[in-house]
């Protein structure tokens, strides 16, 4: 039977996230019924709620960065058992027949992928997903992640939800252009994809620069373990580490001027973007310093199942969760308000909301 949990939507683009009751179907065989304990804030939660991609669908509950606990199995679940630490990110299912999905890249599923929330779910047609601002969730256990043992202490749990989404996405092109011990990487943005592509480029042995408009965020950047700030307004700061990376990640989520990074690059090397899905309209890109240099542009979307736990079991061997603060549900929509110009995440306590609403 289907059941019913509480959470937060928005009821439409220009509305607050409000308590909603959400009614979650019942378990399949290959289903794993998950507790909620806390929910990471994204900002692309805020994308999707104010439909900058124009396929919002309300009532729409966010939320693609999910740790909790499991409740119930399905009969022919095998991987996980009830009480296990699990993890939840982007995307909840796919074909998992195709090229890609057989290739362990789910998220290029010829069908479509069904994302955490704002989906529509083909193997239930006329349901729509919903994400982790809620108490719990169903999802089918190729997508469900384990929770490395390390980090299932009460300090590092809860900053463990950002690692699904901005972890996963700093990590593959981290891994694809193959960084390794002793190169010069840099990350350009530090807001939440930004803190954990530091954090993880250190731990791989990189020099990491953090590439920021100013120097607000200095001593965070440090805190993190990057070895400095290179201001973007600075024509003569960026000058001093021409061609000397051998890769930057650019998480801006905005359109920006991505001209200036180029001479920063050695040749051969890349500039990957994250951050910013849609055009470039108010710079024109400049295309001398990438044919000058045989500098290369790429992009990367999230990653798979396969790696996604890998960067779990990356994060855990090295304790790295994302820097954050923990706030209660009736907070969100404040944190909404700051996330972009904060260098933590933000963290849904979702098992004291939880308690609350059972009390009320
Ligand atoms: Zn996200
Ligand atoms: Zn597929």
């Amino acid at each position: 039977m289907p059941f019913t949990v509480d959470s937060y939507a928005v009821n439409s683009a220009t509305s607050d996230l409000e308590p909603y009751k959400l009614e979650r179907r019942d378990l399949c065989d290959d289903d794993i019924l998950i507790d909620i304990m806390y929910s990471g804030i994204c900002h692309t939660d805020q994308h999707f709620a104010r439909d900058k991609w124009g396929n919002a669908v309300y009532p729409m509950v966010p939320g693609h960065e999910i740790v909790g606990l499991v409740s119930a199995v399905g009969k022919n679940v095998k991987q996980h058992s009830v009480g296990d630490f699990v993890a939840v990110g982007c995307i909840v299912d796919s074909c998992r027949k195709c090229t890609h999905c057989l290739n362990n890249e789910e998220m290029f599923c010829t069908e479509g992928n069904t994302q955490a929330y704002n989906s529509p779910e083909p193997r239930f047609p006329g349901h729509s997903t919903a994400g982790g601002y809620s108490e719990a969730i169903v999802v089918p256990e190729h997508f469900v992640l384990k929770v490395p043992k390390s980090l299932q202490t009460p300090t590092l749990l809860p900053g463990v939800a950002p690692i699904l989404c901005a972890g996963v996405t700093m990590y593959c092109p981290l891994k694809e252009f193959e960084v390794s011990k002793g190169q010069k990487i840099g990350i350009i943005g530090l807001g939440g994809l930004g803190l954990m592509g530091v954090r993880l480029a250190v731990a791989m042995g990189a020099e990491v620069m953090v590439i920021s408009r100013n120097h607000n965020k200095d001593s965070d950047a440090k805190a993190m373990g990057a070895k400095g700030v290179i201001s973007s307004s600075s024509k003569e700061e960026l000058a001093l580490h021409d061609s000397t990376f051998d890769l930057l990640i650019d998480t801006i989520p905005t359109d920006h001027d991505i001209n200036i990074y180029f001479p920063l690059l050695k040749p051969h090397k890349t500039l990957a973007i994250v951050g910013h899905v849609g055009r470039f309209e108010k710079n024109i890109i400049d295309l001398s310093a990438l044919i000058l240099g045989n500098r290369h542009i790429a992009g990367s979307f999230i990653g798979g199942i396969e790696i996604s736990q890998e960067v779990l079991n990356f994060c855990g061997e090295h304790e790295i969760v994302a820097d954050h603060t923990i706030i209660p549900m009736e907070q969100a929509n404040e944190a909404w308000k700051v996330i972009s110009d904060s260098a933590k995440r933000y963290i849904i306590d979702i098992s004291a909301f939880s308690n609350r609403s059972k009390s009320n």
